[in-house]
């Protein structure tokens, strides 16, 4: 596959840095040997410096849940690329539903902090998905969908492209143990990929990771990933628990 798969753990609003340290260490021992997937860890910011100490020597890379798009300045409670690439981040979640929902974050928003975390160095797994009501209206989700990534792109280049990830997390199937279909999953995905065709080309399209998030865990995660194009998984909930972690970036297996 010319996709490495991507599994990217998100803790949310969990965690000290000590309760943190603990799962990034059983996290990083069950990744070892885990083979041609890339393991992500996104803890919250004020636990990203003691697990960039316990995953120094490990192939278990640093994510963060979130990144303004100004580099410094006068944005009480903000924090910048510059300070996460400091801190050894390389991934960085943008547009979740939750910031969507509970902060207000647009799609405008979102295209600013997409170009800022490319242009410090730092790939971002940017989150678009609708809600039950967009889903069991019709077929317009997919132009909701669809818009969302084109909005998150806007002005990327193609250069960059492919250091982004998106992930499709339906908004119903976030926490609430309903977890698309694969097929449901694999429908989105491919209709998701043409956009990225359209914007950036075929080659870049096919190099191009999207990952599915809503309810993952180490039951289903085998044949969401068996689809295409599924290439990774966003991971709330079941990534709190090493061990449920651990078996998802095995597939289950
Ligand atoms: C998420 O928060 O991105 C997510 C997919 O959560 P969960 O796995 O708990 O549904």
């Amino acid at each position: 596959m010319a996709r490495t798969p991507l599994i990217a753990g998100n803790w949310k609003m969990h965690t000290t840095a000590e309760e943190a340290r603990a799962l990034a260490r059983a996290v990083r021992d069950g990744a070892a040997g885990v083979g041609d997937v890339e393991v992500v860890v996104c803890p919250p910011f004020t636990a990203l410096a003691a697990v960039a100490d316990e995953l120094a020597a490990s192939a278990v890379k640093l994510g963060a849940q979130n990144v303004f798009y100004e580099e410094m300045g006068a944005f009480t409670g903000e924090v910048s690329p510059p300070m996460l690439t400091a801190l050894g981040v390389e991934y960085v979640i943008v547009g979740h539903s939750e910031r969507r929902q509970y902060f207000h974050e647009t799609d405008d928003v979102v295209n600013k902090k997409v170009r800022a975390a490319l242009a410090h160095g730092l790939k971002p797994i940017i989150c678009v998905g609708e809600k039950l009501e967009e889903r069991e209206a019709g077929d317009g989700w997919k132009d909701l969908v669809r818009g969302q990534v084109k909005a998150a792109l806007a002005g990327v280049s193609v250069a960059h492209a492919a250091k982004a990830a998106v992930a499709y997390e339906p908004v119903w199937a976030i926490g609430t143990g309903r977890t698309a279909t694969p097929a449901a999953a694999a429908e989105a995905h491919a209709l998701l990929r043409e956009v990225v065709s359209g914007t950036f080309g075929r080659e870049t399209a096919e190099l191009f990771r999207i990952l599915y998030g809503g309810s993952v865990n180490p039951e289903n995660v085998k044949e969401l990933m068996a689809e295409p194009d599924v290439d990774g998984a966003l991971v709330g909930g079941a990534s709190l628990k090493a061990e449920s972690f651990v078996a998802i970036m095995h597939f289950g297996e």
